[in-house]
């Protein structure tokens, strides 16, 4: 569903669209995206309908059949994976999503490229990115946390 509304940031005309998922054994879930012709404002977030208590999913990520698990990350989610040294709080403004566990790695590799690499640091962040990449390519294990106190984060095996 789509429709129009006001751009929270310039006052423009700005585009709201809602889409539902149904994940099987689990419900449903809404993810909802605002974007801004004029001002090129983006925001995205993800409702799980039926849930609404503080929630927390550990996963130890060491087969290739849990790349493929769900993950759906509200704005409020909190990620983390010990191993790599990665933490990604939620201050509220973060982007929500639905992917799997490797579309999230890659997203933060994205990220690490695009905004956090440095002429610095850049030693360091390719590094990671290397570490990232075989934990999205399922050559290393990890633990995979997601913490959300809204209860609207969740990772979830796929049905058989
Ligand atoms: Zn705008």
């Amino acid at each position: 569903m789509e429709i129009h509304t006001k751009c929270p940031v310039c006052g423009g005309d700005a585009i709201s669209i809602f889409t539902t998922y149904h994940i099987p054994k689990f419900g449903e879930a809404l993810l909802t995206s605002i974007s801004c012709e004029q001002c090129k404002y983006k925001s995205s977030d993800v409702l799980i309908l039926k849930e609404d208590n503080p929630k927390r999913f550990k996963v130890k990520i060491d087969s290739p059949e849990k790349l493929n698990y769900r993950v759906i990350r509200s704005s409020y989610g909190n990620i983390k994976i010990p191993e790599l040294g990665i933490e990604i709080l939620a201050t509220g403004f973060s982007e929500g999503f639905i992917t799997n566990v490797d579309g999230l790695i890659l997203r933060i590799e994205d990220v690490l490229r695009d905004k956090i690499m440095t002429e610095e640091n850049k030693e360091k962040v390719e590094n990671l990115l290397k570490k990232l990449e075989a934990a999205r390519t399922g050559r290393i294990t990890f633990t995979l946390i997601l913490e959300d106190k809204t209860g609207n984060s969740a990772i979830i095996p796929n049905e058989r």
